[in-house]
């Protein structure tokens, strides 16, 4: 007989219903891709992150086979144990390359790098600053240093400026930032960023898991977008994103991975990632090296469906990105919104607390290479009906 769950739990769910909070899983009936199957409908997806359609590209899914034929589907222990295998090597050698720094570290997930990395840069004594919209991981990480965590207002460069003018001399300083933010795609102002990073001895950590893939003429990012490459010396971004697979690395200098890899307790007491998805990251890496097309269609979409949502007259956030949020305010009309498209055939989900802040609920937007330009406009048509019912347009 099932075991009764305790009361605790059903009423702290009922108090999440009664502010519009709650979440539920959705299970897909295929991969993710332009359209997906959703209880028995074909409906067009805008909602998710494998931004070049890597994840379905069939050398990258030819690259996971063989890996899995040669080498398993576990890698059976942890890196430093035994779980270090050809693929997890080759990836970071191939990360290395791509990024321009001398080596390159792997971790299981984003999240992951994060809280291991941060603690490894920082600790009791130190003093963090985070901007506000930062991703949960690096806020997490902060926690898990122990060292003091201020949050700066979003790209603001006159408030982090006061707050490190007021910062003792000599105290230890990190200043930690999405590339591009994940909930509102707009980008950090990483120039300005490095040189307050410089002027005041601090050090710079930037979480850039969707600007890989997606920002600057290689895609290698955001700071290749921003000419910053040189003048930041490390930098963390995720493989499960425009790179298809999952995990997560660190870019930076041979010291610095050899320091993680003594240190970083997320690297160290983790089962090391199947080969499989170390063999996809780098096909798709390769993929992303040999084919600007992928980025320039994402990029041509982006602006199709920009433009569109734009004349029908959504209120946007400030996107520079294929992220493109509907910003809707309450969390329950962003429900009611979502709903709708999906009766109209798109799925793009409402985001809400504790994802960004009270009141600023949205619609998060996102568009892939792969979509066609008349997929789009499909979804244009859905978003001006779905809002008419809403009373949003
Ligand atoms: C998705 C994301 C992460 C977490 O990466 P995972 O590999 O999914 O764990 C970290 N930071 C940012 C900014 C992200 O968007």
């Amino acid at each position: 007989m099932a075991r009764e769950s305790p009361s605790m739990f059903r009423s702290r769910l009922q108090q999440l219903d009664t502010q519009s909070l709650t979440r539920h899983l959705h299970t897909l009936g295929s991969a993710t891709g332009p359209t997906i199957q959703l209880a028995g409908r074909t409906v067009i997806l805008l909602a998710s992150n494998d931004y070049l359609g890597l994840a379905t590209h069939p050398d990258v899914i030819y690259a996971a086979i063989q890996a899995t034929t040669q080498y398993g589907t576990g890698a059976g222990a942890a890196r430093l144990v035994c779980g270090t295998l050809p693929p997890h090597t080759e990836l970071e050698q191939a990360l290395a390359t791509f990024k321009q720094t001398p080596s390159a570290l792997v971790y299981g997930s984003g999240y992951l790098a994060n809280i291991g990395v941060i603690p490894s840069l920082i600790t009791r004594g130190g003093q963090i600053f985070a901007d506000r919209l930062s991703h949960a991981s690096l806020i997490d990480g902060a926690r898990l240093s122990r060292a003091d965590l201020r949050v700066y207002r979003h790209r603001d460069l006159n408030h982090l400026e006061s707050l490190l003018k007021r910062t003792p001399p000599g105290r230890p300083v990190l200043i930690v930032t999405d590339g591009l933010f994940s909930m509102d795609g707009d980008l950090a102002p990483l120039p300005e960023l490095a040189t307050l990073t410089q002027r005041f001895g601090a050090t710079l950590y930037v979480d850039d898991a969707h600007g890989t893939g997606v920002m600057g003429q290689s895609g290698r990012g955001t700071l290749e977008h921003f000419g910053v490459e040189d003048r930041i010396p490390f930098h963390m971004g995720t493989l499960g994103k425009a790179l298809g697979s999952s995990g997560a690395y660190i870019a930076g200098p041979t010291d610095m991975i050899q320091y993680l890899v003594n240190t970083s307790r997320p690297f160290m007491f983790t089962t090391a990632p199947p080969p499989a998805s170390a063999a996809a990251a780098r096909a798709a890496l390769t993929i992303l090296q040999q084919d600007p097309s992928r980025r320039a269609r994402l990029w041509r979409n982006r602006d199709h469906l920009f433009a569109g949502l734009t004349r029908l007259g959504f209120h946007l956030t400030d996107s520079a990105s294929p992220i493109l949020p509907i910003l809707i305010g309450h969390a329950e009309k962003a429900l009611a919104f979502a709903e709708q498209l999906l009766a109209q055939g798109v799925y793009a989900p409402a985001i809400r607390p504790p994802t960004v802040p009270d009141g600023s609920s949205r619609i998060r937007v996102t568009i892939t290479a792969e979509h066609s330009p008349e997929q789009i406009d499909l979804a244009l048509s859905a978003f001006e009906r779905a809002g008419q019912s809403v009373h949003l347009l």
